[in-house]
């Protein structure tokens, strides 16, 4: 099996990268730029940028995930159980489970375009104004949006940032993307939904600035960058998906109960 591993960069993180990868090794897998299995050492940051660094071989990798802080949403993997996982990526004996990416699409004044993908989400604002945006469903004008800015969010990021936006949580088994406001201004003169919304698959929102203004984009764990002259950007829910490998059973409800609420009832 071709593997790589991509850590986050702490001295723990590291330890287990070089253990990991004379395990592995000693039993014959081989370290490479063409991956079959990526593995994450960190936190659920790592993983994003795993995912990101292997994007252009999305559909030829599957991810896994070792947490080396706390459970980790993508990197559920102990350090202890290290063994374990050895013999089960030793052995081959996973499936994969498929989720759901955000495609991104970007219409600038000139007429040239950028497409990304997210594992999480995407958030745009206004640099240094009220964001006032017209939104279109499908092609069709839904409404005027007046305030910080929106997020959207892939169903296994609905647990990230969206759900400290009030955004539900959404199981990864439905391909859809979730738009959730950031303080709109809603009074007897400006109005938007106020709810979070779901759209399915070949459904998009174009978001259109009313005036010419600076969108700050951030997407997943890149950093907040200042797009000049947007005229549009487009958000479905993409013909692509990622893959993690399932070893066991660790349901994903059981994930949010674990992450959000209490450790396993003993
Ligand atoms: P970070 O180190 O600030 O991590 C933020 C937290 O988000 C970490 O605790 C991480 O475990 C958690 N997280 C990431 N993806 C998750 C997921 N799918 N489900 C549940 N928790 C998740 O930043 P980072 O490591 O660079 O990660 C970037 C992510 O941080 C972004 O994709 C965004 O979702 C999240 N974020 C959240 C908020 C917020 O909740 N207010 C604000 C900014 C960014």
């Amino acid at each position: 099996m071709r593997f790589a591993i991509v850590e986050r960069n702490d001295e723990r993180s590291r330890a287990l990268k070089n253990e990991l990868t004379s395990e592995l090794e000693q039993r014959g897998h081989v370290e490479s730029l063409n991956p079959e299995i990526v593995i994450s050492i960190g936190g659920d940051g790592t993983m994003l940028q795993a995912f990101h660094t292997y994007l252009d071989q999305v559909e030829h990798i599957t991810l896994v995930g070792i947490h080396t802080g706390h459970l980790g949403f993508y990197a559920d993997w102990r350090p202890e159980e290290m063994k374990e996982l050895i013999h089960h990526l030793d052995g081959k004996q996973f499936e994969a489970v498929e989720y759901p990416l955000l495609e991104l699409k970007i219409d600038y004044a000139d007429g040239s375009k950028n497409q990304l993908l997210a594992l999480n989400e995407c958030t745009i604002k206004s640099f240094n104004q009220t964001m006032v945006c017209d939104l279109s469903i499908r092609g069709d004008y839904f409404e005027t949006f007046r305030g910080d800015g929106l997020c959207i969010s892939t169903p296994s990021g609905s647990t990230a940032y969206n759900k400290a936006l009030g955004g539900a949580i959404v199981h990864p088994a439905l391909e859809a993307i979730q738009i959730t406001e950031m303080a709109s201004i809603n009074n007897r003169v400006y109005r938007t939904i106020g709810s979070p919304m779901l759209l399915p698959k070949h459904h998009d929102v174009e978001i259109r600035p009313v005036n010419p203004i600076d969108f700050q984009l951030t997407y997943d764990h890149f950093a907040s960058i200042v797009h000049q002259n947007v005229t549009a950007i487009t958000c479905r829910v993409s013909n692509q998906k990622v893959k993690f490998a399932r070893f066991r059973s660790f349901p994903f409800w059981k994930r949010v109960r674990e992450s959000f609420l209490a450790e396993e009832r003993t």
